[in-house]
């Protein structure tokens, strides 16, 4: 199947050249057109006459209007598309599609740890919380000397992570606003992996309360202010001392044969290419549906990258309450860019734009093909916690640690992470599976990627062969029998909270 060019709808009038070198000026290509002028990899070529003003059309959806008339076979350059208007939310209306019964997937299972209230982690993590950034400097001390010292007695533990933030004081801790970070902190700490021990670390005179962060019957809370603690070294002493009753706990925590109903992937992309849209979120949307056919549950998230879709999306809604959840969450973020004076065209980079994609239209059609064809059974506020099992919408900004920070909230235990242009990203409390849209990437990153996408584009495998990949890489990630790239390499990114209200 290799090729010149793949246009993704007969409905399109462009097509992206994935030929390495490129075309050459008066090579045939996509079966009888000729190249007018030499065009790059990755860039768009007119399959037909546009005129000025004409729809451009990629995935059967509009992208863009021509600024200029733009012959067949030559370079549509992204200067030359103009960004359609926003779509109005309000007027969006829903109407359900038919339903299709899809088929249940059985028998596959990885080892996961089974927590009390039905979580399921795949790593066993003991997670120190913060009520306010102040303590952060002891946590990082605290982290390293249970590492050094204390983890080698507990080999059933896999790690330890200080679940740092920016937040707690110094900021307005009661205005609507606020909600959203102080539900994110109480949510992080009682992430599925980290196994209901809850330890806090607060400082004494913070805004945000620790006792709000806790909840259940396993949980400490340490003040750096206890009047007890003569210097540092008691300090530390005190906070080892809690810590190892809850290292005690964990140890004893086994893995157990679960469904892959227990898994819990959110899917996300960052440093995306034009191929991200064509192969590597394709792939995790086939993914995607195996889980949830599986019975399992599918984040997609990323806001600004998906509200150009909102058509799209509603449609695939499954009732109108959770249409009507998901306009409100795009309307309340375009509400929140607006009030910083932003707009949507502050997605896509410049990175994605040099990768070819014009702009947040045609962004958002390749985007939203991570989240398969299965229907959006709810919608999640940033910040709160998964309630249903299925293809779940997370209302998340975009960009990579805050998305990955508020899945995680949601209680993600599995997270697939598509480039193009290549992140190292990684996080320390679940594990990433990280995916490559071209092959070009996942040779060059040969061990920073777990899996290349882009041999659907060079035809050496099919979407199928590589979506069933990808889910078998995920009930292996989970079990701990496959260790994924990041973690191999010890490759963490910091968790970033999303805090729409203000700063004091
Ligand atoms: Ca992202």
């Amino acid at each position: 199947m290799v090729s010149d060019v793949i246009r993704v709808s007969s409905a399109d009038n462009v097509a992206i050249v994935i030929k390495p070198d490129g075309l050459f000026e008066g090579e045939i290509f996509f079966g009888s057109l000729k190249a007018a002028e030499p065009i790059p990899f990755g860039q768009k070529v007119a399959l037909q006459n546009i005129s000025i003003n004409d729809p451009v059309v990629r995935y059967n959806t509009v992208i863009g209007y021509a600024n200029q008339s733009v012959s067949k076979g030559t370079w549509l350059k992204n200067d030359y598309i103009k960004t359609p208007p926003s779509p109005e939310f309000f007027r969006i209306d829903f109407s359900k599609s038919t339903d299709e019964e899809v088929e249940k997937l059985d028998g596959y299972t990885f080892e996961g740890y089974r927590n009390s209230d039905g979580t399921v982690g795949t790593k066993n993590v003991l997670g120190i919380t913060m009520s306010v950034q102040c303590v952060s400097g002891v946590i990082e001390h605290v982290v390293s000397r249970i590492k050094k010292d204390l983890l080698p007695k507990y080999p059933n533990v896999d790690d330890v992570v200080g679940l740092n933030h920016h937040y707690g004081c110094g900021v307005a801790i009661d205005v609507p606003a606020a909600v959203i970070p102080k539900r994110t902190i109480r949510n992080l700490a009682q992430h599925p992996n980290l196994g209901n021990e809850v330890l806090v670390l607060g400082l004494g005179c913070e805004k945000l309360r620790p006792e709000l962060l806790i909840d259940g019957d396993n949980y400490s809370l340490v003040y750096l202010q206890d009047p007890r603690f003569e210097g540092f070294q008691a300090m530390v002493d005190g906070i080892i001392s809690k810590a190892t009753v809850h290292l005690e706990r964990l140890n004893r925590r086994r893995r157990v044969t679960c469904p892959a109903s227990d898994l819990v992937v959110g899917m996300q992309c960052g440093g995306s290419d034009i191929f991200s849209g064509l192969s590597g979120n394709p792939v995790a949307g086939f993914a995607a549906d195996l889980i949830v056919r599986a019975g399992g549950t599918v984040f997609f998230s990323e806001v600004t990258e998906v509200m150009d879709a909102a058509t799209q999306l509603v449609e695939r809604c499954a009732n109108e309450t959770v249409a009507k959840k998901l306009l409100e969450e795009f309307q309340w973020y375009q509400n929140y860019l607006e009030a910083g004076g932003g707009d949507r065209s502050d997605n896509p980079t410049p990175g994605n734009k040099r990768g070819g994609i014009a702009n947040v239209v045609e962004k958002a059609m390749g985007s939203i093909a991570k989240s398969g064809t299965q229907p959006i059974v709810d919608v999640i506020s940033p910040g709160d916690k998964v309630q249903m099992k299925g293809l779940n919408f997370v209302a998340t900004p975009a960009s990579d640690f805050v998305c990955g920070t508020l899945q995680l909230a949601a209680g993600m235990n599995m997270h697939v992470f598509i480039t193009g242009r290549g992140t190292p990203y990684g996080l320390s409390m679940v594990p990433v599976v990280k995916v490559s849209s071209n092959s070009e990437l996942g040779k060059r990153w040969f061990d920073l990627i777990d899996l290349d996408a882009g041999q659907l584009l060079t035809g050496q495998k099919t979407i199928e062969e590589l979506g069933w990949e990808l889910f078998q890489l995920i009930l292996e990630a989970a079990s701990g029998r496959k260790l994924v790239a990041a973690d191999k390499l010890g490759l963490r990114n910091d968790l970033v909270l999303f805090n729409p209200g203000p700063i004091t």
